[in-house]
């Protein structure tokens, strides 16, 4: 399961900064997960607990925050929502395959003490 790596990816980031920070545990965890980021949210929460034993994360909470993904028309100068790399315009129907949201997965904030 390809959630697993990108978690202990997250959770490897995690401890890093808690370490710089001098931190005894990690509590929360915040992860940015865009709907073309190929990742799975529930996957990710399933292996988030497993990724965490035995480190100063075990028991944290994980929360996701979905982020819609958003294309970008060079016609319009306008963002507007989308389901794909490639979609249109709604405005002038021109295809663009700029993206302005939806391709990441990156933690958004990690809570220590
Ligand atoms: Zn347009």
């Amino acid at each position: 399961m390809h959630e697993v790596s990108l978690m202990q990816e997250a959770v490897r980031l995690a401890l890093e900064s808690a370490q710089a920070a001098g931190a005894q545990h990690i509590h929360r965890l915040a992860l940015r997960v865009g709907a073309l980021s190929g990742a799975v949210p529930d996957a990710l929460r399933f292996a988030f607990p497993l990724v965490c034993a035995g480190t100063i994360a075990q028991g944290a909470t994980l929360d996701i925050e979905s982020v819609p993904a958003a294309g970008w028309c060079g016609y319009c100068q306008a963002e507007y929502r989308c389901e794909d790399y490639l979609s249109e315009c709604p405005r002038c129907r021109q295809i663009s395959a700029e993206l302005r949201r939806g391709t990441e997965l990156e933690l958004a904030a990690v809570e220590v003490s």
